[in-house]
């Protein structure tokens, strides 16, 4: 600690998530800056990291992370920390005993209807008849009802919203059940992505590899807090945490939802038929992920993952209601005012929003082409 307290870096970085080391290895390779992180847990990564249980198994331990890129450039960039695998994701909900492929397609619709439909209009022209009219769709479950009607709402939609969210979808923006696509063709998997890889040899691989750079030190089990009075940077300070927690809940706390994460791992080549089950109606969690499906690691075990949405523990999803935008739109004038005192704010903590891996790397090399041009 004092080795790194007596190294006053260019560059201080609060988190080694995709943002942190994004941001460290360009500024070391690019602009030779010494870079120091810190990060308060014991390793790197984010919430992306993955590691090897006792069993030999590489397990995802904060949830699954299915690697898509909206963008050739972003997917370019992060080609140079790894190799890539085919990431072909394929999730089933389980609705009374049966799985049905989700998102919704032509086969879910022929299967939970019990119908055959010769072409896509046919199941369009079936679905307008279970459609419910609705003149402004204001939330989550307006937009399923007018998209899908009320059984596939009630049966696929409503309750896995509920246990996940803790919240009504009548109470939540319809960007959230809008993230996923609703197709009429037979496309089984679960992004539209046309770029959706694995990295080869794991998240946790493909960070360390990107930061491997004898500019960038880092300090594990350290927070901010522990540190901020003792190193000053000489350039700026990078903060990728919840923005209540460095304000001191100056405007109060912003509300989260958790998961715990529950492991089972068994001697068998694979448990399950897909990488992922949803248990919209029954159980207590959400999702049954076995990961190797993705993996495609060869090993005699596997391991499931249940995942039990919590209001407690970890900051996983932000909570867009009106309270917690209200909250956050406060603290966001507060941010802008430090950028003059050289603290910029990025991530899906950080900026309390919904970010896939893809579009915080986007955001993070945007942040660095700012940084490059402001100290020259
Ligand atoms: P994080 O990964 O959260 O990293 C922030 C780091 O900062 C953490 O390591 C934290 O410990 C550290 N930190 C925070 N505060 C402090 C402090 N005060 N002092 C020191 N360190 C601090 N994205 C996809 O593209 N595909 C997926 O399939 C996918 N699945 C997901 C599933 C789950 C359950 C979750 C929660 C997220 C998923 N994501 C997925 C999103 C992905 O995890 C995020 O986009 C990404 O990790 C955000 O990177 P980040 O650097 O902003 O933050
Ligand atoms: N969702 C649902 N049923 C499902 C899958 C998803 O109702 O079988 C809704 C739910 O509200 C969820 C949202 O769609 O929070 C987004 O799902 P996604 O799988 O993208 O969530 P993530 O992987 O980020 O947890």
């Amino acid at each position: 600690m004092n080795k790194i307290i007596n190294n006053k870096p260019d560059l201080l970085i609060v988190g080694s998530g995709p943002v942190g080391c994004v941001i460290a290895e360009r500024a070391a390779n690019i602009k030779k800056w010494n870079v120091l992180i810190v990060e308060k847990r014991n390793h790197i990564a984010g919430n992306c990291y993955d590691e090897k249980n006792n069993s030999g198994v590489l397990i995802h331990k904060y949830g699954p992370h299915y690697m898509r890129f909206k963008k050739k450039k972003i997917f370019n960039y992060v080609s140079k920390f790894t190799k890539w695998i085919n990431g072909n994701y394929i999730v089933k909900s389980n609705i009374k005993g049966k799985l049905y492929p989700i998102p919704i397609n032509l086969t879910t619709l022929e299967k939970f209807f019990n119908k055959r439909f010769k072409n896509k209009r046919e199941a369009k022209k079936f679905i307008d008849s279970k459609k419910v009219r609705i003149k402004k769709i204001k939330n989550s479950e307006d937009f399923i009802l007018s998209k899908l009607g009320k059984e596939i709402y009630d049966n696929f939609y409503k309750n896995y919203t509920i246990k996940q969210w803790g919240i009504h979808p009548k109470n939540l923006d319809k960007s959230i059940v809008g993230r996923l696509p609703i197709r009429f063709n037979r496309d089984p998997f679960y992004v539209n992505q046309k770029l959706k890889v694995m990295p080869k040899n794991g998240y946790t691989s493909l960070f360390k590899n990107m930061i491997d750079n004898k500019k960038i030190k880092i300090c594990l089990n350290t927070s901010y807090e522990d540190i901020k009075e003792l190193i000053k940077p000489k350039i700026a300070t990078i903060y990728t945490g919840p923005p209540d927690i460095f304000f001191k809940h100056k405007y109060g706390k912003l509300k989260w939802r958790s998961l715990e994460f529950k492991f089972k791992t068994k001697k068998k080549d694979k448990i399950q038929e897909c990488v992922q089950i949803n248990f919209p109606n029954h159980k207590k969690y959400t999702r049954r992920v076995e990961i190797k499906h993705v993996t495609k690691q060869k090993s005699k075990y596997s391991t499931l993952s249940y995942e039990f949405p919590n209001s407690k523990g970890d900051p996983y999803y932000p909570i867009n209601d009106k309270r917690n935008i209200n909250i956050f739109k406060k603290y966001e004038k507060l941010i802008k005012k430090l950028e003059k005192k050289h603290i910029y704010f990025e991530g899906r903590l950080a900026k309390y929003m919904y970010l896939n891996m893809d579009e915080v790397i986007e955001r993070a090399l945007n942040l660095f082409n700012k940084l490059k041009k402001k100290y020259n």
